[in-house]
């Protein structure tokens, strides 16, 4: 059977995590660490100057789980680093309250862990329903389960994960599954200043939920159209296209 370690970014009372878990129980043995509340925009995270804890915790529906004071990432680390027994063959990260589209990617805890399994030489799949409410996790669960199934088939090429997102709709409205790029977000972002009881100012960021340009062929396009959006993604940020141009401008170090 293979082993399946499963992780969120939303915490461990998320429903999200329970609906994957129940799924992807079909499909092997599942480990769930989770952290104790939620991370989202949490990016990729570290924890090095403070300790962690680990304790048995219970899911909604009673199973077994595991329950850190660390990030999204860290989870990931904690359960491949000896915590579980054997090494996973696949993490699977959500199923994230929103979704993780374009640049959402670069702040998305959900994200993070998927690529926490990435380093580790894992595959892994990171997986958001849309919407900003209200969500439905059982369509996004059936979803998830067969793309899991595919990757613990065929593997994935070393340094790459699935981002899925998966539109807010019943499963029988969803119109199909779309490979895509990421699109550009449109961050609705404001600066709030208020002032603390002492006079002193200090600032949220908020504003409307963000928006994003539906170019066709972007994840932003299929979620907007009724599509399943699955991104491969890679870790190598690196944009090769770029190092010739750089490499013209010829910089040397003064000597
Ligand atoms: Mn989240």
């Amino acid at each position: 059977m293979p082993l399946i370690l499963i992780t969120n970014d939303d915490g461990i009372d998320s429903p999200g995590l329970v609906a994957l878990k129940q799924t992807l129980s079909r499909l092997g043995d599942v480990a769930v660490f989770a952290p104790a509340h939620s991370w989202s925009a949490a990016g990729h995270t570290k924890t090095m100057h403070k300790p962690m804890r680990v304790r048995r915790g219970a899911l909604a529906d009673g199973s077994e789980a595991w329950v850190t004071t660390g990030s999204p990432s860290d989870c990931v680390a904690l359960a491949l680093l000896g915590i579980l027994d054997r090494r996973p063959d696949l993490v699977v990260s959500g199923i994230n309250k929103g979704p993780n589209m374009g640049e959402d990617v670069t702040y998305s805890g959900t994200v993070a862990a998927a690529m926490e399994g990435v380093v580790s030489g894992i595959p892994a799949i990171a997986a958001s329903v849309d919407g900003w409410e209200g969500w439905d996790f059982e369509p996004a669960a059936r979803v998830v389960e067969q793309v899991a199934r595919e990757v613990l088939a065929r593997g994935l090429p070393a340094g790459a994960l699935l981002n899925v997102n998966v539109p807010a709709l019943p499963y029988e409205a969803l119109k199909g599954v779309l490979v895509t790029r990421l699109g550009r977000r449109v961050y609705k972002d404001v600066l709030i200043e208020r002032k603390d009881p002492r006079g002193e100012s200090y600032y949220w960021i908020g504003g409307d939920p963000p928006d994003g340009e539906p170019l066709e062929g972007t994840d932003f396009w299929a979620i907007k159209h009724g599509y399943v959006s699955i991104t491969p993604l890679k870790l190598d940020l690196t944009d090769y296209a770029l190092m010739e141009s750089v490499r013209e401008w010829n910089l040397q170090l003064a000597r």
